[in-house]
């Protein structure tokens, strides 16, 4: 249906009241006293006129006031801007404001129902992971109490195992606290000039006993001799301690992880290429998910929790970055982020000034 401008309505009221006074007055005229034809058609005319104003200035008040207090309660708006529009654009734009208003309304929904299907799934994965490592220290103390514990050796190896499994709580703990933090913006970053191929090797030196166990090899090519970045170190340190270790996770025995360091305008870019299984097409998007692991390590048990990534995409955002992933199967993985290049060239202190 077409709609209908008010002021077209109300010049349509006006004729018709026109009309009425002309039919009253040639009344008047014919059965009461007689007038002049000037007056005949000039009293109507004037009464038509009077009452196109009246209506209009009537109905234009009554539609602000009313649509000041709709304005007041969806958008805690004033409309009082309103005042020098004509009835027709006031209307109009009353229209066009609430059907802005409902297409905000209907994201807030999509994105209020995005988030509780988010926590849903959340805390179904929370209680997943937790499920495992709290039913292994129970098994091991239900043995024990069962009698195991009259032997020494068994006594000792199911400590050992119960401990390994509250370490993984711990981890997957701190890992969530870290990225609540992370998420909330509670940990602000430090960010100063440091040798990113510095804290590259003392990566690889944390890992060097899990790397020599698989006989993998880590490997640095870089563009320059320094590669200084301005970034918040520790939190970088995790980034290149859960790539590295994801590479020697995932990677098979004798492979190895190259990390390319490569001066792109004034940035670094930053390569870590594996020649490990690879990851399918599929699962790419939701890698950076948190507790997302691909379906094969889920099954062999390798690994974590699935919240590494999910933390490097923060860590790494957090600096205004991005980061990518490319995998194919049977040939490996490839993350790749960028840091800003730093101006030093040179040893700097702690505080990132330069040494020399
Ligand atoms: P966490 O790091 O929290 O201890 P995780 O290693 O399982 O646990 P992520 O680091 O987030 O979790 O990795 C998510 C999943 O991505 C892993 O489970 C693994 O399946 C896959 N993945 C990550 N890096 C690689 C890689 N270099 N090669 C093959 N698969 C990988
Ligand atoms: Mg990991």
């Amino acid at each position: 249906m077409r709609k209908a401008r008010p002021s077209i309505l109300i010049l349509s009221g006006s004729i018709l009241f026109y009309v009425l006074s002309f039919l009253f007055t040639l009344f008047v005229h014919l059965q009461i006293v007689t007038l002049s034809k000037t007056l005949l058609f000039l009293i109507p005319l004037v009464s038509g006129i009077f009452a196109y104003t009246i209506f209009y200035f009537i109905i234009k008040r009554f539609l602000q006031y009313r649509m000041s207090l709709i304005y007041r309660s969806i958008q805690n708006l004033d409309n009082a801007q309103r005042k020098d529009q004509t009835i027709d654009e006031l209307v109009a734009q009353g229209e066009q404001d609430v059907q802005e208003w409902k297409q905000k309304r209907n994201q807030e929904i999509e994105k209020l129902k995005e988030q509780a299907a988010f926590r849903k799934e959340f805390l179904g994965n929370l209680a997943h992971e937790l499920k495992t490592p709290v039913f292994s220290i129970q098994g091991y103390i239900d043995s024990l109490l069962e009698g195991g514990m009259e032997d020494p050796e068994i006594l000792k190896k199911f400590l050992e195992r119960a401990a390994l499994s509250t370490d993984r709580m711990t981890h997957i703990l701190e890992d969530l606290d870290q990225l609540t933090k992370l998420e909330l913006e509670r940990i602000p970053l430090e960010i100063r000039s440091f040798d990113f191929l510095d804290l590259l090797k003392e990566t690889f030196e944390t890992l060097e006993l899990i790397a020599k166990e698989k006989q993998f090899r880590l490997r640095i090519e870089a563009t320059d001799p320094f590669c200084y970045v301005n970034a918040d170190r520790n939190k970088i340190g995790q980034v290149l301690l859960n790539l590295t270790s994801n590479a020697i996770s995932y990677g098979k025995d004798g492979g190895q992880l190259m990390v390319s360091v490569l001066q792109i305008d004034n940035t670094y870019n930053i390569e870590f290429k594996d020649d490990g299984d690879g990851i399918e097409p599929e699962h790419l998007p939701r890698l950076f998910e948190r507790f997302y692991r691909v379906e094969k390590s889920r099954n062999r048990n390798e690994g974590g929790s699935g919240l590494g990534l999910a933390i490097v995409k923060h860590i790494i955002e957090s600096h205004g970055g991005q980061i990518q992933v490319a995998s194919q199967v049977g040939v490996g993985t490839t993350f790749t982020f960028r840091l800003e290049k730093s101006k030093a060239t040179g040893p700097v202190s702690s505080r990132g000034i330069p040494l020399k």
